[in-house]
């Protein structure tokens, strides 16, 4: 039995990068797909939305320069690059896969809707919907909620480095205490940052939970499917 039949799997460009703080690291990106292939066998339908700042990021780029839009596209590019090499180390460990990209660019990706989104999750295809929105300004985080709730996920999972959502950054603050469970509005009113404060009132006005975790962890996956209470549900 599984906890959630279809969800939205959200993980971070930065993490990719593994050991090297930049680009890809082969091994993680493997590691990933691993564990992706695991809930995959367990018949689960899996989305994913994979960052970019691994690679590039609009914002930190106008910090050096660059027009934002411009930026904000090389980031969306970013996550095409990210997508690709997921889609890859997939399909290297027999998982099918399709890459969906917000903004058209055939053949690298087919161009993205939802109910042909819906068609490769029902049949058994991990669909990786990459160029995050297709529009600046908003992050992957924002595209993970709007792509969740049109996928009609069961649930969009975080996966980042720590194992959930702390009182305080607990790689800053070591006294910072986790959330087994908490609230979109004590989320927002803490100001906790753990993703994008308009991708948490997107899940919260359209009623999707989130559930942030360790991918970082073999395994970790897994155990989410099934059930167990590693990370932090964020619900009404
Ligand atoms: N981005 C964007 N629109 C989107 C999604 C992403 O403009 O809908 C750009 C933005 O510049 C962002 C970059 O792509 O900084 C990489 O995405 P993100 O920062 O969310 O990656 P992560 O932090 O998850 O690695």
């Amino acid at each position: 039995m599984t906890k959630f039949k279809r969800i939205l799997l959200k993980l971070s460009g930065e993490s990719l990068a593994g050991e090297k703080g930049y680009g890809i690291d082969e091994n993680h990106l493997t590691e990933y797909a691993q564990q992706i292939k695991e809930i995959h066998d367990m018949g689960v339908q899996i989305g994913i939305v994979i960052g970019g700042g691994n690679i590039f990021r609009g914002l930190s780029g106008t910090a050096k320069g660059f027009d934002r839009v411009k930026g904000d596209q090389m980031g969306m590019c970013a996550t095409v690059i990210n997508s690709l090499g997921l889609s890859s180390a997939l399909g290297a460990i027999g998982v099918p896969t399709r890459v969906l990209t917000a903004i058209r660019m055939e053949p690298i990706g087919e161009f993205y809707n939802k109910w042909k989104a819906i068609r490769h999750l029902e049949n058994k295809e991990v669909v990786i919907l990459a160029a995050g929105t297709g529009n600046p300004y908003f992050t992957t985080d924002t595209g993970s909620s709007l792509r969740g709730l049109e996928i009609e996920a069961d649930v969009m999972l975080k996966g980042t480095r720590v194992d959930g959502v702390y009182t305080a950054d607990p790689e800053k603050d070591p006294t910072a205490t986790k959330f087994d469970d908490i609230s979109y509005d004590e989320m927002l009113e803490r100001n906790l940052k753990v993703m994008d404060l308009s991708a948490i009132v997107m899940c919260r006005d359209n009623n999707l939970p989130i559930y942030v975790f360790n991918m970082d962890k073999p395994g970790n996956l897994k155990r989410v499917i099934e059930g167990e209470n590693i990370g932090t549900y964020v619900h009404r």
